[in-house]
């Protein structure tokens, strides 16, 4: 291609520009002149490439792909993406938690596990996580959880202090905090993984007959990890590991997949089940509700441009479709105000305009107006109105997924039923599903946690923490912690 033959530089005008290397002077050395706009706006701009990175999650990157229906769950759900032979098109996001936007991928954290399905009746979002659990179970908390991962006020480092601090005060962390310390706290990258809904969500099929159910996107790639050593090694010579590995193995036509697979229990079960199944902390065993195959979730597309496509997208719990609903699960609750909240501090209000963002299809809202706006809207612009316009339509979309409640206004924990301790199932995950090799893993790196500037207080309520999840454990821990 001559240079006559490419596409000359403009302003963001579109204006053509005379030079890509030289400002305006006065005579070769002079001064340079304020009128050189070009120069201007090129520095205005980079002074205002970065927006706010997210609060947690922060460093990520994604994919677009496809999910194609595969099994019959129609008696379970009438939503459109989930109907046999329906194939719609999908990003993901994944994510560490607590690094920064810059921070390495193979730091020690759970991996978000974000999805948007662009389906016939609007954009469903799950924003799930590699784990089925999560650290606490009310969000009044999440804020407090988050900052005791981030970075202190005084010399603005992390500290391993305040992580066992909170933890051991918040035990209902146990199970998280052993599933983060095990082989699975480092996947050997994001293709090795599976994503888990980890909230209940309901389900709703046609006849307006309600499930509870959780969602289970196993890796069709097995599941691997990487050592405490080897991710060390890995975040010094490549902060951006697993991004470089999603993008390069898309990029080669090797395309990663994951097998969803749901669990569903009927409606009146939830009421005596011997956990409480909208416990954010703990799992539905599969040998009580066993997994169901939905689809197949195929990523093929690498973006071409991080910013608009990755860094801009929006994801939130509360994109629901007809056919999925929400739970009582506080956490998920909590979720429905916050995420919607970031994406308007981060975005501005109409950050569903963005083209990431969009449904692919019709929209008829009423909102209007705010900053950057991009869609234009015509009258009428309220409802009720008699000049045809949207108009809700109860008896095709009617609000069927909820639940029966009532109480006094208290500040409580759940009710605690038969199965309900904060150690429990954690103590499963010791004892029944790692081996003795896994168990050395996992007395390896909590020692080696702990040994990172936990003060005395806090490592003696630690030991005591895991020999609540498992005795053993927690004596090898105390053991190695001294003679190491
Ligand atoms: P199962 O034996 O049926 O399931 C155990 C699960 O553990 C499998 O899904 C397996 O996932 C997963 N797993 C294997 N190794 C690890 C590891 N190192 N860290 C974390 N998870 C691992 O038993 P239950 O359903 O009765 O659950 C027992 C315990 O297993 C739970 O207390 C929970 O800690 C954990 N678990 C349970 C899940 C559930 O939804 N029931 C999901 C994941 C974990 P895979 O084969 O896909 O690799």
């Amino acid at each position: 291609m001559t240079d006559h033959e490419r596409k000359p530089t403009t302003t963001d005008a579109g204006i053509p520009v005379p030079s890509d290397e030289h400002s305006l002077t006065v005579g070769p050395d002079g001064p340079i002149l304020l009128h050189d706009h070009y120069l201007i706006e090129q520095m205005a701009n980079f002074n205002r490439e970065r927006i706010a990175e997210r609060q947690p999650h922060a460093k990520g990157f994604g994919a677009f792909g496809q999910f194609e229906v595969t099994h019959d769950v129609s008696p379970y759900t009438k939503a459109a993406v989930f109907q046999p032979g329906t194939t719609t098109e999908t990003l993901i996001r994944f994510s560490t938690v607590a690094g920064e936007r810059g921070s390495p991928d193979t730091w020690r954290d759970p991996r978000g596990f974000a999805l948007k399905f662009y389906t016939s009746e609007g954009n469903y979002d799950m924003v799930g996580n590699n784990t089925p659990v999560f650290f606490i179970r009310d969000p009044l908390k999440f804020q407090h959880f988050i900052r005791s991962q981030k970075r202190r006020a005084d010399n603005g480092l992390r500290d391993h202090d305040m992580q066992w601090d909170f933890w051991t005060l918040s035990p209902e962390s146990a199970h998280q905090v052993t599933w983060l310390m095990g082989d699975r706290g480092i996947p050997k990258n994001w293709r090795h993984m599976n994503g888990y809904s980890s909230h209940t969500y309901m389900w709703v099929n046609k006849d307006g007959e309600r499930f509870w159910v959780k969602y289970h996107f196993k890796t069709d790639q097995g599941n691997d990890y990487l050592t405490q050593d080897e991710a060390d090694q890995l975040a010094g010579q490549d902060a951006d590991y697993h991004r470089r590995d999603l993008f390069e193995t898309i990029k080669s036509g090797d395309f990663p997949s994951w097998t969803l697979k749901m669990q569903v229990m009927p409606f009146e079960e939830a009421k005596t089940y011997r956990f409480n199944p909208f416990d954010l902390t703990k799992v539905w065993p599969h040998s009580d509700y066993p997994l169901h195959e939905v689809g197949k979730l195929t990523l093929n597309r690498n973006p071409t441009d991080h910013h608009t496509e990755i860094e801009q997208a929006a994801f939130e719990p509360n994109n629901l479709v007809p056919g999925i609903g929400v739970s009582p699960d506080k956490m998920l609750l909590g979720r429905m105000f916050a995420y919607a909240d970031a994406h308007r501090h981060r975005l501005g209000v109409n950050y569903k305009q963005i083209p990431v963002n969009r449904p692919q299809c019709p929209v008829h809202s009423y909102s209007k107006d705010g900053a950057m706006r991009i869609d234009s809207v015509c009258d009428p612009v309220y409802a009720p109105n008699s000049y045809s316009g949207p108009s809700a339509d109860g008896q095709r979309f009617p609000e069927d997924a909820t639940w029966a409640t009532d109480g006094e206004f208290v500040r409580a924990a759940y009710t605690l039923r038969e199965d309900d301790d904060d150690f429990g199932q954690a103590g499963t995950l010791v004892r029944q599903v790692m081996d003795d090799a896994a168990r050395d893993r996992l007395v390896s790196n909590v020692v080696e946690h702990l040994k990172q500037g936990v003060s005395d207080k806090v490592l003696q309520r630690a030991f005591e923490y895991w020999r609540n999840i498992d005795q053993e454990t927690g004596d090898r821990i105390a053991a190695q912690f001294q003679t190491a």
